[in-house]
């Protein structure tokens, strides 16, 4: 059982910061580093990923390994596809 309704929230925090340009304002790996900090909150309230960046691919970031990639196929990362696939 996951918390979805947090998830959500979460991914709505997320769309609002990037409304406000809050990435343009601090750059890209602060941003990122960020991003990681509200899904490790998350992670802490039984929240999915895959919910919090639904949508957020232009993030570029895997839901499964949250490393950083260009390629992204359904939210993951090519390595994590094939693990997982
Ligand atoms: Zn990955």
């Amino acid at each position: 059982m996951s918390n979805h309704d947090g998830s959500y929230m979460l991914n709505e925090v997320i769309r609002t910061m990037m409304d406000e340009g809050i990435e343009e304002q601090i750059g890209r790996d602060a941003f990122i580093k960020l991003i990681k900090k509200i899904i490790e909150i998350g992670r802490h309230h039984d929240c999915n990923n895959g919910e919090i960046l639904e949508d957020l691919e232009h993030l570029k970031l895997c839901y499964l390994c949250l490393h950083e990639s260009d390629v992204l196929i359904d939210g993951v990362c090519p390595t994590c596809d094939k693990k997982f696939s």
